[in-house]
């Protein structure tokens, strides 16, 4: 019974409410299957090839207080650090000569660095590596701000939701944010062009089954091009430290349902999804994703940028990621390809 939903998924790329909670609900019985329909579908679209987007962790100040997040403004414990426009442009030159042809600038809200100096590290990157693509991932802006950085060559922009729960927003962020800003901000960046990446953290405090049936809903409406998902991670300096983390057997079943919904969506296997278990990248792959971001920030900054507590990967240096993903995705019968890994369109 619970097959028979799987396919009706795989065939109408959609299901009710209720369907999805139902699977959701039953999902030991049918994750196995759920995978393999999910891996054939994703073959379908990109084959075996696993795209890598080199991430660039650029600043960990923020202005916000998220009361999941590391980077929260009033964590005090966390030593700030910010890199140059410069240092951003370095670390794009090194990624391009390790295989990666997109390149994630990814930070805390930081008004420190103003739209020029951000479109001057964008237009930097594009006309240094005109076969790259330049995804950024800064928080909510105004229009005019992403208007700009449009222009000055970004292609992409990732921005999670959080939830498609207006009322389990308002629980997981202070007064000071709000959900339809949020909402703005994504129709803003898809009116303006930009392939746009969504996503939700899977096992946030106060989160339900039913929400997450009614994400795949919220995803299904807004069609990204990207969903990016991972679990909660309690970080010990934040107002969540005592909340349980997500499971990896949730979100792997999770990126399942997606591809499904969602054919061609970029879907990737997340350094959270890594760091609650130790081969999960793998799982996620094996579920349907098929993108890794590795890290490409300076080894020096990496630990500071701790969104939640023990994230992989803080250590080495990029290559070294690299050599090692490369092993671990053979393993799963699928290849990491220097490529700029653009969204394909359903057919
Ligand atoms: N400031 C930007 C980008 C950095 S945060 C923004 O908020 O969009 C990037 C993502 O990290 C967030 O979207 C959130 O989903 C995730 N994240 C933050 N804290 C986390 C935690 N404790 N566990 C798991 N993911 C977390
Ligand atoms: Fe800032 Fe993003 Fe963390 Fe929220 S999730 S506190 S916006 S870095």
């Amino acid at each position: 019974m619970y097959r028979a939903l799987i396919d009706r998924l795989e065939q109408d790329g959609t299901l009710r409410l209720e369907e999805y909670l139902t699977l959701i609900q039953h999902r030991e019985s049918v994750r196995e299957y759920a995978a393999q329909r999910a891996v054939a579908v994703r073959q379908q679209y990109y084959g075996n090839t696993v795209y890598i987007r080199g991430l660039i962790e650029f600043t960990n100040y923020c202005q916000n207080n998220c009361y999941y997040c590391g980077l929260r403004k009033d964590n005090t414990a966390l030593e700030r650090y910010r890199l140059s426009v410069e240092d951003i442009i370095d670390c794009a030159d090194t990624g391009y000569s390790l295989g990666f042809r997109t390149f994630v600038i990814q930070g805390g809200e930081d008004a420190y660095y103003s739209d020029e100096m951000l479109c001057e590290a964008v237009s930097n990157i594009k006309r240094r590596h005109p076969d790259c693509a330049v995804t950024l991932s800064l928080g909510e802006r105004s229009t005019e701000s992403y208007r700009r950085l449009k222009e000055a060559g970004a292609d992409r922009y990732l921005l999670r939701h959080e939830t498609a729960n207006p009322v389990h927003y308002k629980r997981l962020h202070p007064p000071a944010m709000h959900f339809e800003n949020r909402l703005r901000c994504i129709n803003d960046l898809k009116a303006l062009g930009y392939q746009v990446g969504i996503g939700f953290m899977v096992g946030s405090p106060f989160q339900t089954e039913k929400d997450l049936a009614g994400e795949l809903l919220f995803i299904k409406n807004i069609a990204p091009q990207m969903v990016g998902i991972g679990p909660f991670i309690s970080h010990k300096d934040t107002p969540f430290k005592h909340f349980e983390n997500g499971s990896a057997e949730l979100t792997t079943f999770l990126l399942s349902l997606i591809r499904l919904t969602l054919p061609s969506v970029l879907l990737p296997a997340t350094t959270a999804l890594g760091t609650i278990d130790p081969l999960g990248r793998e799982k996620g792959i094996a579920a349907g994703a098929n993108v890794l971001m590795p890290n490409l920030s300076p080894v020096g900054v990496r630990k500071k940028y701790m969104l939640y507590d023990n994230k992989i990967c803080t250590g080495e240096e990029a290559a070294q990621c690299i050599v090692c993903l490369k092993k671990r995705i053979a393993k799963t019968g699928c290849e990491i390809v220097t490529d700029k890994g653009d969204y394909k369109h359903e057919v």
